[in-house]
């Protein structure tokens, strides 16, 4: 007899601290079409072979065990989704199944305008677009490619599409763009945008950048206050770790989000799924496991709910990263922005 998604709840999943894990970030690819300084390389990564990527029916398989183990969010991220071949159809495939009530995207903009449509038919409901800088010239050293024009149009257009809240990710750098906190948040106080200011956080390849460029979020908070009072305010909604504030009378807010802190682990509700399908069950550190190799041997839902239980035993309290360090996986990074 088929086994339902409600006949495979019995309890949701929790890791061995109570945290009730609601909350899938799956990395369709790990490619990109930009190279930002804080991220990757200028000439790239060794990118995954293609047979070892997830195809979008098994994503979509691994994501009917997770929401029959009490997953209800799932966001979709990268590298860059939008440069995934259709990425409506897995949005598509995801809405379908029982027990998903929020799907999102985390994109980097420059694919949206041309996509939303499709995307917001499929199911999309909400997006965060990166982006941190205004000023064309900047971009392009920050990015390491053109396209600001496109990333605003993009920005227009998810709002014009109704895919409210849009968060906006800006990573902030000493000597980059810090000198743009006050002009980014201004921008809550025209429109219903939540600009969110995220620490940068060391990784392989910017370990000699976030030396010098790490600016903490009580300082990016001083800057904010410096063009008006802040009120703390209530977030968008959503899972994110972002504390948000916002000008008297804005329609929008500024938040802060310190991936560093512990507060981040606390809340924590969230694993992620790699594009070529382990399950890392913390940002930082080596905690994972290999969902495709059971996946391409033909596991059943019920024996992918198994493993996921399984692994909520060596999911940690809290990471032990501190700043000026790095570990063998800090490439996670897409986790942060949700
Ligand atoms: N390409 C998409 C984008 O840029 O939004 C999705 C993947 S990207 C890795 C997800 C988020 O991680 C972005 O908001 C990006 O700014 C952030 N991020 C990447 N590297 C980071 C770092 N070293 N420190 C802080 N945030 C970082
Ligand atoms: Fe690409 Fe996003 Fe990384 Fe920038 S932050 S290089 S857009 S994956």
């Amino acid at each position: 007899m088929a086994v339902t998604t409600i006949d495979l709840i019995q309890a949701p999943l929790a890791d061995q601290f109570n945290r009730p894990i609601t909350y899938l970030r799956i990395s369709v690819t790990d490619k990109c079409n930009l190279r930002c300084v804080y991220c990757m390389p200028e000439t790239g990564l060794q990118w995954l072979p293609k047979g070892e990527i997830l195809t979008y029916e098994e994503i979509a398989e691994l994501v009917r065990a997770a929401a029959s183990a009490g997953v209800r969010s799932v966001r979709l991220s990268g590298g860059e989704p939008l440069i995934r071949r259709d990425l409506h159809r897995l949005v598509a495939a995801i809405d379908a199944i029982e027990g998903i009530d929020d799907i999102s995207l985390s994109t980097n903009g420059l694919l949206l305008a041309d996509q939303i449509e499709g995307l917001k038919a499929a199911g999309l409901r909400r997006v965060n677009v990166s982006l941190d800088t205004l000023r064309p010239e900047r971009f392009e050293q920050i990015a390491r490619r053109p396209g600001l024009d496109r990333v605003l149009a993009g920005i227009d257009a998810a709002i014009a599409h109704g895919l409210a809240p849009v968060k906006i990710n800006v990573v902030v750098m000493r000597g980059q763009n810090g000198d743009e906190i006050a002009d980014l948040a201004e921008w809550t106080k025209r429109q219903a945008v939540y600009v969110r200011f995220i620490e940068v956080m060391p990784v392989h390849e910017n370990l000699g950048l976030q030396r010098d460029s790490y600016v903490s979020s009580d300082e990016i908070l001083e800057r904010v206050r410096a063009i008006g009072d802040l009120h703390p305010a209530i977030g968008p909604g959503g899972n994110g770790p972002a504390r948000y504030f916002s000008f008297d009378g804005a329609p929008g807010a500024v938040g802060v989000i310190s991936p560093l802190s512990h507060d981040y682990c606390e809340r924590c509700n969230r694993v992620r799924l790699t594009a070529d399908g382990r399950l890392r069950l913390c940002l930082f550190g080596d905690h994972e496991i290999d969902l495709r190799s059971p996946l391409r041997s033909g596991a059943s839902t019920e024996d992918l709910v198994e493993l996921l239980r399984s692994a909520m035993l060596i999911k940690p309290e809290r990471h032990h990263l501190r700043l000026g360090e790095t570990s063998s996986r800090m490439r996670a990074f897409s986790e942060i922005g949700g």
